[in-house]
């Protein structure tokens, strides 16, 4: 019978039912799967040298006739050596094999094979230890590149090897083409074909960098025709006729917004009045004033009899929150509220009951403004904080709550997220960019310092609380301090909040007003810590990453961040705009005891610049896509050919392709759409969790 890309894995020489199981656990069960198991790396054996020739430090091939009969020697019990001498015209080698007594079988004296290994020389005797080898002529694991896959106990190389070449070789005729014609000419891209035959044996690295790009380009083209469809139907959406003016509001300021702040205003006013529901994203670097910008949507909803919802990530943030809002909204007669975990009992039940019969115009809390038996009367504007922590998933779960018409979204985000990610994550959203701070703001200076300094940056603490400023110390959460796994090893130091807070209460700085604050500390507590620093009633405030995100004390100049090392710089230029958001000189100071290079390589690359998205960039160089947002969800698909820190020209490519495509076609009807139609839900049910 032929073989097609339908044929099990199971029952082909070599694969019994145990190994089919394993190949299963890989995702292959059919030979066709396996045309998309791909190498992960590759092995250059295309180089053949006379023994003589042999370099010495890099394996090559080495043609050889086997002289005389393998002897098999039984060293001890679970160590057999098989020794062959072969001879290639003008050497002879010795080759040893360990525990692999079958080659006496193979290796009968006057046949040639190929052996892939180093060899090596003493005097005019070469040698080489378990070699790589074929019989000569079969070309299948030596005088190639030969690719190296990903692995599963029990599966060699060799077999997945030979599977996908059973797959290239046989069944590639007739695999459909996904990318239309017209898209590969373009961006000169080759056959689908070509491509998946030569990723896997490609004659040359130059091939393989042709046909990865052309299976790059598709991978990410399948992913922006989902996300393209996803915007293009939501923006089909009504949306609530919103009329509202960004001068009337400007009035309602303590200060004069930044021209960049204007101009995401008069984007929101556009899309509120547009007739269609917004999805719009306002990404500034911190301290840009995106509560500025969050505050003139929740009044623009008021004002047109609707409600609006305000998520921040955390209660702190959401407190803060609350409090700037109302500061700000209630002298306009806007009816400010906080909800979050810690609103309990009856005042919950007031609160619910207010909310649902439109008593309140804007809500601020936590996810908990999502959760069930929260009813609004009539949600018209769901703005999230922060939003990088809340997948495209969550965003979509949200606007749920607006009924039967969807309210208008509004997501702001401090963290300058690489492009390539941002067009990704935020791929279905229209965006605003703040590219300016405030006036008057001098930058962070940035110092990286180690243990040797502590006594010397303690002092510098005590000068600027004596000129009024206050500080923040940083040190890794509670709960990150009892788990494993730290990279610099159980020696270190690691700072728990508590202790600390109490010895440099007691004995650095006995008569300083010394405060703190982490996520295990109940709401109260938390609440009181962070508004007496607010208040400027503490003059140190030791936290963990609570503090993060957009909480906003200008009076504050100092934050000094414990085992930086433990950060991801994305996190570190987070908690750096924690300052530098008054007039004051404003330092950050990155503590490390590490003196690993790479950690401080790392740490230094901030002290270079304060250009967040330079740092987002080099942070996802550096940890890849997985790490940049912590453990938390990053809300990105698993790729398997792409890879965002370096195929961001390709992805703008792909993206540009994407969109034409489906303005031209977007529910993709077209006959000759059907294929890629079929790959774009397959790629959105596998990630239904990120995609909604
Ligand atoms: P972020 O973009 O990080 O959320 P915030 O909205 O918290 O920034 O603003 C940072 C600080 O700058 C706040 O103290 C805020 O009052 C102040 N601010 C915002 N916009 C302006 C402006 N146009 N002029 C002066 N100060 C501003
Ligand atoms: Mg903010």
């Amino acid at each position: 019978m032929p073989l097609t890309r339908e044929t099990p894995l199971t029952g082909l020489p070599g694969v019994g039912p145990v190994r089919g199981q394993k190949l299963e656990k890989l995702g292959l069960r059919t030979l066709g799967d396996t045309l998309d198991h791909l190498p992960q790396r590759y092995e250059d054996r295309r180089e053949c040298c006379a023994l003589q020739d042999a370099p010495r430090d890099r394996p090559c091939c080495v043609s050889a006739m086997v002289a005389e009969t393998p002897r098999i020697s039984f060293v001890r019990r679970g160590l057999t050596l098989v020794k062959v001498k072969a001879v290639d015209g003008a050497g002879t080698v010795h080759i040893t094999f360990f525990n692999q007594d079958y080659i006496r079988e193979v290796m009968r004296a006057g046949e040639s094979f190929v052996f892939y290994g180093v060899v090596e020389r003493q005097g005019n005797l070469f040698t080489m230890t378990n070699p790589v080898f074929e019989r000569e002529g079969t070309g299948r694991t030596t005088g190639l590149i030969m690719p190296v896959y990903p692995l599963t106990a029990g599966i060699s190389n060799n077999l997945m090897a030979g599977l996908t070449r059973r797959a290239v070789e046989e069944c590639l005729e007739g695999l459909p083409e996904v990318l239309p014609a017209k898209i590969r000419k373009d961006h000169q891209l080759c056959q689908t074909q070509f491509a998946r035959k030569h990723i896997h044996y490609p004659a040359t690295f130059e091939e393989l960098e042709t046909v990865r790009r052309r299976l790059v380009f598709e991978e990410l083209f399948i992913l922006t025709c989902g996300l393209a469809q996803l915007k293009d139907r939501r923006s089909a959406g009504d949306g609530r006729l919103m009329d509202s003016s960004p001068e009337e509001f400007v009035a309602l300021l303590p200060f004069t917004p930044t021209e960049a702040q204007r101009r995401a205003m008069e984007d929101i006013a556009a899309d509120l009045k547009s007739g269609k529901a917004m999805n719009r994203l306002v990404q500034g670097d911190v301290g840009s004033g995106k509560t500025a910008v969050a505050a003139f949507g929740a009044w623009a909803a008021a004002k047109n009899g609707v409600q609006c919802a305000l998520m921040a990530p955390t209660e702190l943030l959401a407190e803060q929150h609350a409090r700037t809002m109302d500061a700000l909204l209630s002298p306009a007669g806007m009816r400010v509220a906080l909800l979050t975990g810690s609103v309990k009992g009856k005042e919950k039940k007031n609160l619910l009951s207010a909310l649902a019969e439109g008593g309140i115009d804007l809500i601020v809390g936590t996810h908990a403004l999502f959760s069930q038996g929260v009813e609004y009367k009539d949600l018209g504007l769901v703005i999230a904080d922060e939003q990088h922590r809340f997948g495209v998933a969550q965003r979509a779960a949200l606007a749920e709550k607006g009924g039967a018409v969807p309210p208008h979204v509004l997501v702001m985000s401090a963290t300058p997220i690489p492009r390539t990610l941002a067009l990704i994550i935020y791929g279905d959203l229209d965006v605003s960019i703040m590219d300016e701070l405030p006036p008057g703001r001098t930058p962070v200076s940035t110092l990286l310092v180690g243990e040797d300094k502590r006594q010397r940056m303690y002092g510098f603490v005590r000068r600027q609380v004596d000129e009024g400023r206050q500080v923040y110390i940083v040190c890794p959460s509670v709960e990150e301090n009892g788990g494993a796994g730290w990279e610099d090893g159980p020696g270190m130091d690691l700072k728990a909040v508590t202790a600390y807070a109490r010895e440099l209460q007691e004995r650095v700085f006995p008569d300083l007003r010394v405060g703190f604050v982490h996520g295990k500390l109940n709401a109260k507590d938390k609440e009181a810590a962070m508004s007496a620093f607010n208040r400027g009633e503490l003059d140190v405030l030791v936290s963990t990453t609570v503090i993060e995100v957009g909480v906003d004390v200008p009076n504050a100049s100092v934050i000094i961040i414990e085992n930086a090392e433990r950060f991801g710089l994305s996190q570190l230029h987070q908690l750096r705009g924690r300052v530098g958001r008054g007039k004051h000189q404003s330092w950050c100071i990155l503590v490390t005891a590490s003196g690993r290079e790479t950690a401080r390589e790392r740490l230094k690359a901030l002290c270079a610049t304060n250009d967040g998205f330079q740092i987002a960039e080099e942070d996802l160089r550096l940890r890849g896509p997985g790490d940049f947002f912590g453990k938390r969800q990053h809300g990105l698909p698993q790729l398997k050919v792409a890879d965002f820190a370096s195929d961001m020209q390709l992805l703008k490519e792909a993206k540009q392709a994407a969109e034409e495509l489906i303005a031209d076609d977007p529910e993709l009807k077209k006959s000759s759409h059907r294929l890629l139609k079929r790959k774009v839900q397959k790629l959105f049910q596998e990630n239904a969790e990120l995609f909604h």
